[in-house]
C-alpha cells in the first residue's frame, strides 16, 4: 500500500520502519528532518513538507505529539488540502476525543475518510508489531486500513469518531494508576528491608503481576529513564482523560491523584523522562529512601536528577 507517515519520534519511526520492513511504499516527513534522513536507508522516500508527502497518498498516518500538532500539520500545513477525496487520515496520534471527532468532521467537508487509532504497548510493541490499535470511526475505513494496521498490531474497532481515543484515555488511568502503585509498592519493600528487584520477581503469576510490573517495574529497580514514553505526553493524556471525565460529570479519585503526581514531577523536571521514573517524584518526598543501590541512567542534562 501507498502510505505517508507524518512524525518520526519514538513512536512513529518504529512504526514506519515496519511498514518498509512489510513491504509497503512509504514516504515520511518530520517536523526536524533528521529523523527523516535516517529512515532513507531503510527504503523510505523522503519530503521536504508534509503536503508534499501527502500528495498522492491513499492513506496518511500521523504520529504526532499532541492534538495542536496534529491541527497543524492537517489543516495549516496544507496536508487536508492535497488529499484527493476517498483517502484516509489514520491519526495513531494520542489526543482528545473532542479533537479526533473535529478533525473527523472537517475532512468529512472534503470527502476525506478519518479512523482515531491511537495505541498502546509502547516502543517495544511499535518495534514488535504488537500494538494495541483503538480504532473508533466507520467500522469499513477500519477494513480498508486493516492490512496497513496488522502490521503494526492489533486493531479493535471500539465505535463512532472519537471512541479511540476515549479508549486510549482510558488506557492511560489504568497504565499511569498502576505505575503509581508499583512505585509505592518498590519504594515500601525498600523501606521495610526486601530486595525490590526480587519482590518484582516474586510477584510474577501473581494477582499484581502485570506487562506494566514486568517491563517499567524492572526499569525502576534498574533506574533506566531514558524515555520510552516521555512523561509529558503521559501528563498530556492525563489531562485529556480529566476534561472528558469533568464534562461527562464523573468523580474519578485516583486519576486525580495521579494526575497532581505526574503533574508535580514535570513541575521539577521530570517532562522528558521515561513515565516509570515517577518513583523519582516518590523519593523525592520520601528523602533519603531511594529504591536499588545502581546509578540513574538518564539522558545528558536531565533538569530533575
Ligand atoms: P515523540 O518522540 O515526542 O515524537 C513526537 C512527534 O511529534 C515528533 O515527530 C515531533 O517532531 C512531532 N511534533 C511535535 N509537535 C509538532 C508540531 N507542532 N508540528 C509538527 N510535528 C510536531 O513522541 P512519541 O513517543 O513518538 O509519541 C507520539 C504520539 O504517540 C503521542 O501522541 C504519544 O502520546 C503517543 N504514544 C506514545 C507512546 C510511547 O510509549 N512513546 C505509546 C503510545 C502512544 P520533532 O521530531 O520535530 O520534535
Amino acid at each position: 500500500m501507498k502510505v505517508t507517515v507524518l512524525g518520526l519520534g519514538l513512536m512513529g519511526s518504529r512504526m514506519a520502519r515496519r511498514l518498509l520492513d512489510a513491504s509497503h511504499e512509504v514516504t515520511v516527513w518530520n517536523r526536524s528532518p533528521d529523523k527523516a534522513t535516517a529512515l532513507q536507508a531503510a527504503g523510505a522516500a523522503v519530503s521536504p513538507t508534509a503536503a508534499e508527502a501527502a500528495l498522492g497518498a491513499s492513506i496518511v498516518l500521523t504520529m504526532l505529539a499532541d492534538g495542536p500538532a496534529v491541527d497543524d500539520v492537517l489543516f495549516c500545513q496544507g496536508v487536508a488540502q492535497v488529499l484527493a477525496p476517498g483517502a484516509i487520515v489514520l491519526d495513531m496520534s494520542s489526543i482528545p476525543p473532542s479533537t479526533a471527532q473535529a478533525h473527523a468532521h472537517r475532512l468529512a467537508e472534503r470527502g476525506i475518510d478519518h479512523l482515531d487509532a491511537p495505541v498502546s504497548g509502547g516502543t517495544i510493541g511499535a518495534e514488535d508489531g504488537t500494538l494495541a490499535i483503538l480504532c473508533g470511526g466507520d467500522a469499513s475505513v477500519l477494513e480498508r486500513c486493516r492490512p496497513l494496521l496488522e502490521v503494526l498490531g492489533h486493531p479493535t474497532h471500539v465505535g463512532p469518531h472519537g471512541s479511540g481515543q476515549l479508549t486510549k484515555l482510558c488506557n492511560q488511568v489504568i497504565v499511569a494508576s498502576t505505575i503509581g502503585a508499583i512505585s509505592e509498592a518498590l519504594m515500601l519493600a525498600q523501606a521495610g528491608g526486601a530486595d525490590p528487584e526480587a519482590v518484582c520477581q516474586a510477584l510474577r503469576g501473581g494477582f499484581a503481576d502485570s506487562r506494566i510490573l514486568r517491563e517499567h517495574g524492572q526499569r525502576m529497580v534498574e533506574r533506566r529513564w531514558r524515555p520510552g514514553g516521555p512523561s509529558k505526553l503521559q501528563l498530556k493524556d492525563l489531562d485529556a482523560a480529566t476534561d472528558v471525565a469533568k464534562a461527562l460529570g464523573v468523580d474519578l479519585p485516583m486519576l486525580d491523584l495521579i494526575r497532581r503526581a505526574y503533574e508535580s514531577f514535570i513541575t521539577h523536571g521530570g517532562g522528558q523522562l521515561d513515565h516509570s521514573a515517577l518513583l523519582l517524584e516518590l523519593e523525592r518526598r520520601n528523602a533519603p529512601h531511594r529504591v536499588g543501590t545502581r546509578p540513574d541512567d538518564a539522558p545528558e542534562g536531565s533538569d530533575f536528577l
